[in-house]
């Protein structure tokens, strides 16, 4: 069998999707900064490096996979996005994205909020030092506990995402003694994925309460008559991996539509709207996310406009961005395992983690790129797919990437932009152990979550 690149398989153009063919790979060595972080680079012995240290290094102290997380990039994106969206706004970090102690405390000196969305997500926050008032309380289907823990440790606001809900929290912040800031998640109609929305007359989906048929307004009735709640605002978020703003136009523009009818029917002018969170990172060179500062002015002008002719004050704005902010900040460090030409199709290159620590590719068909990161190689392109160890033929890490023909086992590749929804969708799937996330920062690694061990498994397997 040869490890040649095969001349007669499938070609670049055709396993791409449509749109995003960009030409073939002309040099498999250059790290794209578009889908790398910040601080990625070679030295001068092709060896990738992250804040200066290298990935052979990394790779030996803290063995593979790892997910290998550039701090100073988190920093600077959490940054950016605070100062994009300025003074008379509010950036809540998504925490379901990646959450850890290391997590939190960056979050609270960079000066961001944060939105959780179970009691795991709470405790993480609160150990860590998040002001209460700084966390926002998600999910559609809150224990009770869950609700009485965050009234009780003063959550800034939690976001009803029902009728019982508004009973429930009522209720319990009654029992407290608490008036609780709260928001109300709507559902206004609009679906955004990638490039495109949908705007659809109904809401069929599980969060949030309708716009349509009234729903909606009769949840602000209700809000409002009870003491126990301070409405104070509307909530909606429209999708992930959104690459425009045109479906948060829709959005704010119903939104707006309802603070216009609140404002009519009870004579009050809500103080926020919180436009979700959802905007796009790049997976592969073809996806041309925006920055954070044409996102804000964008939803500032949107905004603005709307209250305008509805004759509204501008609300305060929120924003709650995940994978924009930690996505592009990790890479997954793997070493190559065995390497499987199959002729005239491609080459599977298997490597030691897999669908227990990217679930992505396989759940949504995700795209990734990948590269030869421990050295450099002048080698052919070789079409190959990243596969896992996992017993499931739909253990795919990377569908359709070129990998240089001399790869070898033991080569390390890595896999970036995965610091969203990859460790916090984790499982131990074949008891996988479940990878460490150690952080880079000023030319020093330090592991903030660590690698699970057999005995960790062992621990909650009490037959
Ligand atoms: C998931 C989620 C987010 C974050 O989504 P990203 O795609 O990571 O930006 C923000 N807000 C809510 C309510 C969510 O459910």
């Amino acid at each position: 069998m040869s490890r040649s690149a095969h001349p007669a398989g499938p070609r670049y153009a055709d396993v791409l999707p449509e749109g995003h063919y960009s030409g073939p790979p002309t040099d498999l060595n250059t790290l794209d900064p578009k889908v790398w972080a910040r601080t990625v680079g070679r030295n001068t012995d092709g060896v990738a490096t992250v804040g200066g240290l290298e990935v052979t290094r990394l790779a030996e102290e803290f063995g593979t996979p790892a997910y290998i997380l550039d701090e100073d990039d988190f920093r600077a994106r959490c940054r950016a996005w605070a100062e994009a969206f300025g003074a008379d706004a509010d950036v809540f970090y998504a925490g379901k994205a990646f959450l850890s102690r290391a997590v939190v405390r960056w979050l609270h000196e960079e000066g961001l909020n944060l939105d959780v969305c179970s009691g795991g997500e709470l405790a993480t926050a609160l150990d860590a030092g998040m002001p209460a008032d700084r966390i926002a309380f998600h999910g559609n289907n809150k224990s009770p506990e869950e609700i009485e823990r965050a009234i009780r440790a003063g959550v800034g606001r939690i976001v009803l995402d029902s009728f019982q809900e508004i009973v429930r929290v009522a209720h319990t912040a009654r029992e407290l003694g608490v008036r609780q800031r709260v928001q109300i998640r709507v559902t206004v109609g609009v679906e955004a994925h990638t490039h495109e929305f949908i705007a659809t007359a109904h809401e069929d989906q599980k969060f949030g309460i309708p716009l349509a048929g009234g729903q909606a307004a009769e949840a602000v009735r209700r809000a409002l008559a009870l003491d126990s709640l301070e409405l104070i605002g509307i909530h909606s978020h429209i999708g992930s991996q959104i690459f425009d703003t045109s479906g948060f136009e829709v959005a704010a523009h119903r939104v707006i539509g309802l603070l216009r009818q609140i404002r009519d029917e009870h004579g009050v002018e809500l103080p926020e709207i919180d436009l979700g969170g959802g905007l796009g990172i790049a997976y592969t060179p073809a996806d041309d996310p925006r920055e954070p500062h044409h996102i804000a002015k964008a939803l500032h002008e949107i905004v603005t406009r709307e209250c305008e002719s509805a004759g509204l004050r501008t609300p305060r704005i929120s924003v709650e961005p995940g994978r924009a902010i930690v996505g592009p900040t990790a890479f997954t460090l793997y070493e190559v395992g065995t390497i499987k030409p199959l002729d005239g199709l491609r080459t599977y290159v298997s490597v030691d983690g897999g669908m227990s620590d990217n679930i992505r590719t396989a759940l949504y068909d995700a795209e990734y790129s990948v590269a030869l990161v421990s050295r450099t190689s002048d080698a052919e392109p070789m079409l190959s797919r990243v596969v896992g160890k996992h017993c499931e033929s739909g253990d795919i890490v990377v569908r359709d990437a070129f990998l240089p023909a001399d790869l070898a086992p033991g080569d390390l590749i890595a896999v970036p932009a995965t610091g969203a929804y990859c460790r916090s969708m984790a499982s131990n799937y074949n008891h996988a152990l479940r990878p460490p996330v150690v952080a880079v920062a000023d030319g020093a690694a330090r592991v903030i979550v660590r690698r699970e061990t057999e005995e960790d498994l062992l621990r909650l397997d009490v037959g």
